[in-house]
């Protein structure tokens, strides 16, 4: 697929925002994984698709590393009050389910890739790593752009795209890492 295919399909899906990358310009800054360990999201060393048990922040750049392109995905949500825990994990929830939509397209279209997450993969609730159970999921499970140290922020500035939507609104992100 070109990358105006990949644009075109993403926005076809519904995300707000989407621009391609080479994957060697990703910024990354591997001090955020101090973040995951304070577990405010509550998945540190219960998830596969989080740290500790995804990898080091070296080998999930180099997992990304291995291939050229990223698809960069934005979806941006009315939330008022950002303190508002439910309403933003909903929003984080539609986030990932467009995302999975757009990765069953995409490799129906022979694009293989795998998604970056907006946050820690909930495809099962909870996730069976603590019962010592595989994966159930191991081709559509997805870490999150915290778990792989990249800065966020960057990443959009240098993709055009909003980071800071402004009062009301809130920006979620996400990549698809294909050839
Ligand atoms: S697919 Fe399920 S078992 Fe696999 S990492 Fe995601 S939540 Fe855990």
């Amino acid at each position: 697929m070109t990358n105006d295919e990949l644009i075109r399909a993403a926005e076809d899906a519904g995300f707000a925002g989407a621009a391609v990358v080479e994957t060697k310009d990703i910024p990354f800054d591997f001090s955020f994984r101090q973040y995951c360990a304070e577990n405010l999201c509550g998945q540190y060393a219960i998830n596969y698709c989080c740290p500790p048990d995804c990898g080091t922040p070296e080998e999930m750049r180099e997992k990304i590393l291995a291939h050229s392109r990223a698809l960069v995905l934005q979806t941006i949500w009315e939330i008022s009050d950002y303190s508002d825990k439910a309403a933003t994990k909903q929003a984080k929830a539609g986030h990932n389910q467009a995302s999975i939509q757009l990765v069953k397209a995409l490799r129906a279209g022979g694009c293989d890739g795998f998604l970056v997450g907006a946050s820690g993969c909930a495809l099962c609730s909870p996730c069976v790593l603590p019962k010592g159970e595989p994966c159930r999921f191991p081709a559509y499970r997805y870490s999150c752009m915290s778990a792989y140290c990249v800065f966020v922020k960057k990443l959009a500035d240098q993709c055009g795209l909003e980071y800071d939507c402004g009062p009301g609104l809130l920006a979620f992100f996400g990549m698809y890492i294909c050839d």
